[in-house]
């Protein structure tokens, strides 16, 4: 079976340098940057777009790193126009400066040119402090919080439950728009700092986090995320050729492309849901070569939670939309492959808690659309049982944490904890900003603020 190239490839280029300063000449200078206030990690745009401007490129890099040290990732994840470009276009510019793409060619311009992130270029190497933290998990808010810590001199040991670090960097975003060599650059500059990543290391049994506290560490970061996919209720499980978008979409980062690909190639496949999730799961199955990808979505286009460039990307590259149309079961054949998923037609009804309006099943109006393969992507939840690894730590009833965004304390003594398993799924730059409160907050926790 082949596949096509860019299945493992980033297929958006970034910004050359050229195109970069020519960006960064249309900025206006803002004074208090609407930009800078516009991101949520702090990362400082209206600085590292004027330093760039004026040919300060190190002093530009610096800016990003010291701000943020996924800056590369969230130059190429963030929907920046739903952030920090927003605020440039409210600050009088018809189309805003890209600053996501900015900030993506600086951090790839820094290792182009063996910029390092210690000894001078950006942080001074700290005196050493006292104060050992384990962070649980290594997606974004346990690799930023862990890099904060090492920046000033903390001793800090990430514990991982996957065999590679990244989270859902590493094993969730397509490698179309993200890929693992651009990923394991960054994560070097991580460990660079002195952060000790223990890989194939789950902190999952009970009383598991105040089994560390106990055992010599001062404090805890839960970074765990959320990995229990939502299934869809009262239907089969066990078909052939039915997936949760987290099996997929990591058996595609694992290279499991065969595994997978045969109930793809050259057949038609659903994928359930309407969110950045079910869109990576729809463009992916077209690159696996499926015939017809279907999007199956309940309420109508303009409620779906993806980014508009998303959908508009998706509808470009030709997978089909079928809204107003509600998943109510699976058809399988004797031999327990799937074969079909039952719909039922739906309208708006009125608003639910969210604001939007509720999809009302019509009466009547089942009908079935034949599928070799479906994906599931409505949703994540935090893995089932987590609230016993940390029995002092409050959960709300959906298995949150409870922890106060603006300084990810939780319940417990000690434990702290951000990213997903606090906001629900969230951004990577929701996830950085949460590591460095996180990481703010122990640091006065040991005393040394
Ligand atoms: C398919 C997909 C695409 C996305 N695309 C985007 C995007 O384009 N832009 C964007 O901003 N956001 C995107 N997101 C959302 C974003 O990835 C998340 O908000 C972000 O990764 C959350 O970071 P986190 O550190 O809280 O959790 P995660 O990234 O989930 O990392 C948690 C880590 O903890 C580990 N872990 C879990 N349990 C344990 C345990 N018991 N012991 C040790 N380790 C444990 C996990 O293995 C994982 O490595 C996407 C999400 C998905 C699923
Ligand atoms: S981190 Fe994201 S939101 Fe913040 S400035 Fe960069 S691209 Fe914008
Ligand atoms: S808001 Fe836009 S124009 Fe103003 S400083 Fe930021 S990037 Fe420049």
């Amino acid at each position: 079976m082949t596949f096509p190239k860019n299945l493992g490839g980033m297929e958006e280029r970034g910004f050359g340098l050229d195109l970069a300063i020519a960006e960064a000449g249309r900025c206006l200078l803002c004074e208090d940057p609407p930009c800078s206030k516009g991101c949520p990690a702090r990362t400082d745009p209206g600085a590292f777009i004027r330093k760039l401007r004026f040919g300060n490129i190190t002093g530009a890099i610096r800016t990003v790193k010291e701000n943020n040290i996924l800056g590369g990732a969230c130059g190429v994840l963030c929907p920046a126009a739903s952030l920090c470009e927003r605020e440039c276009c409210a600050a009088g510019m018809d189309r805003p400066i890209r600053i996501g793409k900015i900030q993506r060619f600086l951090i790839e311009h820094s290792w182009k040119t063996g910029f390092k992130v210690f000894d001078g270029e950006v942080f001074e190497r700290p005196a050493a402090r006292r104060g050992k933290v384990a962070v649980v998990g290594a997606g974004p808010a346990g690799l930023s919080c862990a890099a904060e810590l090492a920046k000033h001199g903390h001793r800090v040991t990430v514990f991982e439950a996957r065999p590679e670090p990244g989270g859902v960097l590493r094993y969730g975003v397509p490698a179309f728009r993200f890929e693992a060599a651009f990923l394991k650059k960054e994560l070097e500059d991580v460990k660079a700092l002195g952060v000790e990543v223990k890989c194939s290391s789950p902190v999952a049994k009970k009383g598991a986090a105040e089994r560390l506290l106990a055992g010599g560490y001062d404090a805890v970061f839960l970074a765990i995320g959320l990995w229990s996919p939502r299934r869809l209720t009262g239907t089969r499980r066990d078909l052939k050729g039915l997936f949760t978008s987290l099996d997929f979409l990591a058996a595609l980062r694992e290279g499991d492309h065969r595994l997978v690909g045969r109930f793809f190639k050259g057949k038609a496949c659903a994928v359930l849901g309407g969110g950045s999730v079910a869109i990576d799961c729809a463009r992916s199955a077209l690159r696996l070569g499926s015939r017809d990808v279907y999007l199956l979505y309940r309420r109508s286009f303009s409620q779906m939670p993806a980014e508009e460039d998303e959908k508009a990307e998706a509808l470009r590259e030709g997978v089909h939309f079928i809204l107003l149309s509600q998943p109510v079961g699976y058809v399988a054949d004797s031999k327990g492959g799937l074969t079909a998923i039952r719909l039922v037609r739906t309208r708006l009804g009125g608003s639910d808690s969210s604001g939007r309006r509720k999809p009302v099943a019509i009466e009547g109006s089942e009908w079935t659309l034949d599928v070799s393969a479906a994906v599931e992507a409505i949703g994540y939840k935090p893995a089932d049982g987590s609230p016993d690894w940390y029995p002092s730590v409050a959960v709300d009833k959906g298995g949150l944490i409870r922890a106060d965004e603006d300084d990810c304390r939780t319940s417990a003594r000690g434990i702290f904890a951000g990213g997903d398993i606090i906001r629900g799924s969230d951004l990577v730059v929701r996830a950085v900003q949460d590591g460095k409160t996180a990481a703010r907050s122990i640091m006065e926790y040991l005393g040394n603020p």
